[in-house]
C-alpha cells in the first residue's frame, strides 16, 4: 500500500485519514495547529470506535489503522505521499495558499485532491501548476458512513488522474461518481434546487406537515425542513447564495433561509431551526402532499436533467449520487444507477 496524505484535521480530514489508514495505507496526516491533529486523532478513533460497536470494523483492525497514520505541522511532510488530499477549511484563498505548498513538496505526477464543498477546481489547479493532476474529491460528512465521493475535474485536470482519484477512493469502500466541474457539483445542486422548491411551497404552512408530505410522495427519507436542520441553516444559506448567483431565481427561496439565520435558528448545532428537536410525526394531507411533495421532486427531477443535458454526469452517476448522497431509495431520473 501507498502512503497518502491529508492536509487539514479538522472533522472531515481526520475522518478521511482514517478511511485511508484502514484501506491499509499509511497516513500523514498534517495541521499547522498541533491540537488540531490531537483532537483530529481522538475524533477519528471516536468515528472508529463507532464502526466498532456497529460490528462494522474488529477492534485490532481499528487498532492497527490508527497505528498507521503519523501527524506533521509542516507540509513538507507530504513530499512522498500520492494521493495528498487538501480538507482545510472552505476559503479560495486560503486553499490555494496550502495547494501551493503542496505542489512545492511533492513530484509533478502526484494526484493532488481537494475536498472542496463547492469551490472551483480549475482556480485551485491554478495555484498548484501542472494543474492536470488536481482533482476534487468531494467526500460526505462523516465520512466513516457515507459511501459516496464526488470526483470533480476541473478544466484542465488529467483524465488519467480523475481515474486515479476514482480508484483511491473505491478503494476505500468508497462509491465514486464521476463529475465534471459546476457550481454545486451533483448532490448539492439537486438537493437545494428541490428543498428550495419545498419551501416556496410550503408558504406559511406547516414545516412538519409539508415535510411529511414529501415522504410520503418519493424516495427521499426527509423533507426539506428536517434536512435544512440537519445541514444547518447557515449553510444551506451560503450554499443556496452561491447557486442562486450561479442559476439564477430558480434557487430564490423568498427569504426564507436568510430568516431563519438572522433570528439565530441554525439547526441542530445550536438547538433549533425550523424544529426544536426530532421532528415529530405527523400525516400529510391530501393536498400537501400532491403540492410540496410532487414540487419537490419535480423540481430535483428538473435539476437532474440539466445535469445530464450539461453533460455534468452521467444520468446512472446523477442517480447514484443523490442516493448515497442523500439517503434516496431512488435517483431522481430513476435510471439503474
Ligand atoms: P474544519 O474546520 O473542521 O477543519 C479544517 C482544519 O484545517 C482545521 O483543523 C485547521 O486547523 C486546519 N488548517 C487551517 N489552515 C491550515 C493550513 N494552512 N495548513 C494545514 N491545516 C490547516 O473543516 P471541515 O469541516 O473538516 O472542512 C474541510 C473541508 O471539507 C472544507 O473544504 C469543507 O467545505 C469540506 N467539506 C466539509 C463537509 C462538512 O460537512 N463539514 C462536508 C464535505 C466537505
Amino acid at each position: 500500500m501507498s502512503r497518502v496524505a491529508v492536509v487539514g484535521a479538522g472533522l472531515m480530514g481526520s475522518e478521511i485519514a482514517l478511511m485511508a489508514a484502514l484501506a491499509g495505507h499509511h497516513v500523514t496526516l498534517v495541521d499547522i495547529d498541533e491540537g488540531a491533529l490531537t483532537r483530529g486523532l481522538g475524533h477519528a478513533r471516536a468515528a472508529g470506535e463507532r464502526m466498532v460497536r456497529r460490528g462494522r470494523l474488529a477492534q485490532e483492525d481499528l487498532d492497527a489503522a490508527v497505528a498507521r497514520v503519523s501527524t506533521a505541522t509542516d507540509v513538507t511532510a507530504v513530499a512522498a505521499c500520492d494521493p495528498v488530499i487538501e480538507a482545510v477549511p472552505e476559503r479560495m484563498d486560503l486553499k490555494r495558499q496550502v495547494l501551493a505548498r503542496i505542489a512545492a513538496a511533492v513530484p509533478p505526477a502526484t494526484v493532488v485532491a481537494s475536498n472542496t464543498s463547492g469551490l472551483s477546481i480549475t482556480e485551485l489547479g491554478a495555484a498548484a501548476a501542472p494543474a492536470g493532476r488536481v482533482v476534487g474529491l468531494h467526500f460526505f460528512n462523516p465520512p466513516s458512513v457515507m459511501r459516496l465521493v464526488e470526483v470533480i475535474r476541473g478544466a484542465d485536470t488529467a483524465e488519467d488522474v480523475a481515474r486515479r482519484a476514482a480508484e483511491f477512493a473505491a478503494g476505500l469502500g468508497k462509491t465514486p461518481v464521476a463529475v465534471r466541474e459546476c457550481p454545486g457539483f451533483v448532490v448539492n445542486r439537486v438537493l437545494l434546487r428541490a428543498m428550495v422548491a419545498g419551501f416556496v411551497a410550503t408558504g406559511e404552512g406547516d414545516p412538519a406537515q409539508a415535510d411529511a408530505a414529501v415522504v410520503a410522495a418519493g424516495p427521499s427519507p426527509m423533507g426539506p425542513h428536517a434536512l435544512a436542520d440537519l445541514v444547518g441553516l447557515d449553510t444551506y444559506e451560503h450554499i443556496r447564495g452561491d447557486l442562486q448567483a450561479a442559476y439564477g431565481d430558480r434557487f430564490d427561496d423568498r427569504g426564507v433561509g436568510a430568516r431563519m439565520v438572522a433570528a439565530g435558528r441554525l439547526g441542530r448545532k445550536n438547538g433549533g431551526g425550523f424544529f426544536d428537536g426530532p421532528v415529530p410525526p405527523t400525516e400529510a394531507p391530501q393536498d400537501l402532499a400532491r403540492s410540496v411533495g410532487g414540487v419537490y421532486y419535480e423540481a430535483a427531477r428538473d435539476e437532474a436533467e440539466r445535469l445530464a443535458a450539461e453533460g455534468i454526469a452521467s444520468r446512472e452517476d446523477i442517480d447514484t449520487a443523490v442516493r448515497l448522497g442523500a439517503g434516496w431509495e431512488a435517483g431522481p431520473l430513476g435510471s439503474a444507477g
